[in-house]
């Protein structure tokens, strides 16, 4: 098995002194007078306070260490602080720390080397982004302006960024405030077989009947009008629900027959979190835009893109592409970017991610289904794995309705991180997302903590 990675264990290090404690509580304070948090209401709040980090283990304001069970919001993919990457930031840093967009330089150009490297032979080119949102902007800009159509597809139950485009290609309920139907998006039902739209019984039924409906969704939209359909290939916040097999395949077929634009959102699945560097390697298909951030520097500094195919490409060939930004390739960003993609090669992260799917975190968590029965799916792959929560089994009626997040989740939270493990949920679900270089022990003593904290999940069970 591939078990190259570095056991990313328990560091030897000193317990968080006094006068940092100090200063964390003197940051809460501070925070609740002046940070405003996203997606929050800001006086219902008490953001947990993060001192320090190491591997797969942070520190939190009162000095208990805790297993990231959340890679934060799924971006240390490599760990946190790992040597290499810190290194290559100061390097940088003290280098050529700033430069302008305009300018080449060796830290981008190698980024994008990389990164081109990792994609099919015919995507070439890279759009350096701040993040994943402003990534599906310019995607759709780019897919509108080759196309010269407007519509663009997307899924219900997707995350796709927070900005406004982004938003309203989202389709979890957090687009409501803000999607006002007049930008060109339309929606579609997703195959998701445990929760099937299309009263599927199975993975088979439930690719052939979301094909079908995509395929209805095209013909009355019509095919002519569609700029592009965009799709995280193992959709993340909306509840890391593995396509069935085929899908992506029959919608990948439905854009060639239309001449529409497949964008594969890899924001959260990039780099390795699946257990292949991207996600859509796993359907065997090929996008013709792939858009990234957050694992491809680990998060150490903010980074998104936007990675065409030579079609794409040669639509701005000749012609000049209207956007950009200030801080494109960023050469921190860049430098962290190739030191991560540097360090999950040499050692062997990806591999390893796999392994841990396959080997240690699946068959533990799919034990969670035995032992509790509050829990009515677990699911995924690689270092990416949901436990879906019910209040009955039979009927699968979630333990909070679509859009809400119950109150047992937050004491199921408060006892997993009683026991030493931070997990994200997200409404009736628990997401399991450590560093994929975490080694097997750790990942199993955190399981272990989950699993005693399910337990509070059960008492709402009918
Ligand atoms: N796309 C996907 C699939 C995501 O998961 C996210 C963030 O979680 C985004 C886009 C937005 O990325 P960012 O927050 O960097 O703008």
């Amino acid at each position: 098995p591939a078990t190259g990675a570095p056991a990313s264990g328990a560091p030897a290090g000193d317990p968080i002194s006094a006068e940092r404690l100090a200063a964390g509580r003197r940051a809460y304070d501070l925070d609740r007078q002046h940070v405003f948090h996203s997606w929050s209401a800001q006086e219902k709040i008490t953001p947990m306070t993060i001192l320090d980090a190491e591997g797969s283990w942070i520190w939190d304001g009162d000095g208990n260490r805790l297993l990231d069970f959340t890679s934060q919001l799924i971006f240390t993919n490599a760990g946190h602080r790992h040597p290499a990457i810190v290194r290559a930031i100061q390097e940088q840093a003290a280098e050529l720390c700033t430069v302008a967009p305009q300018h080449a330089n060796i830290a981008r150009s190698e980024a994008a080397r990389l990164i081109t490297e990792l994609l099919p032979e015919d995507i070439q080119h890279v759009f350096f982004t701040n993040g994943g949102a402003d990534a599906n902007e310019h995607a759709v800009r780019m897919a509108r302006l080759h196309t010269g159509r407007h519509k663009v597809l997307s899924a219900y139950r997707s995350y796709h960024g927070g900005t406004q485009l982004a938003i309203n290609l989202t389709g979890d309920p957090r687009r409501l405030p803000s999607d006002h139907a007049a930008d060109g998006v339309v929606h579609f039902m997703p195959a998701y077989t445990y929760r099937s739209h299309f009263g599927a019984q199975d993975d088979h039924q439930e690719a052939e009947r979301a094909l079908q409906h995509l395929q209805d969704v095209v013909a009355y939209e019509g095919g002519d009008q569609i700029a592009a359909i965009i799709l995280e290939p193992v959709p993340g916040t909306a509840g890391i629900y593995v396509p069935p097999p085929g899908y992506l395949k029959g919608v990948r077929r439905l854009c060639d027959e239309h001449g529409i634009v497949l964008i594969i959102d890899e924001v959260m699945v990039g780099f390795g979190r699946t257990g292949a560097w991207f996600a859509h390697q796993h359907a065997g298909i090929e996008p013709d835009i792939v858009t990234f951030a957050k694992g491809v520097t680990s998060g150490y500094v903010p980074m998104g893109g936007v990675a065409m195919d030579d079609a794409i490409y040669s639509s701005f060939a000749q012609t000049p592409y209207p956007g950009g930004l200030t801080y494109s390739g960023h050469p921190l960003a860049a430098a962290a970017a190739v030191a991560t993609i540097t360090a999950m090669r040499e050692e062997r992260m990806v591999e390893h991610a796999r392994w841990l799917g396959e080997e240690v975190i699946g068959p533990r968590a799919a034990r969670f289904l035995e032992d509790h029965p509050s829990v009515g799916d677990v699911r995924g792959l690689g270092a990416f794995w949901a436990v879906e929560l019910v209040a009955d089994r039979q009927t699968r009626a979630p333990l909070a309705p679509y859009g809400q997040t119950p109150e047992v989740m937050g004491r199921i939270v408060a006892e997993a991180k009683h026991r030493g493990v931070l997990p994200f949920t997200n409404m009736n679900r628990i997401h399991i997302a450590p560093p994929i270089n975490i080694s097997a022990e750790d990942a199993l003593t955190g399981l272990d903590a989950l699993d005693a904290a399910l337990a509070v999940a059960d008492d709402h069970v009918a």
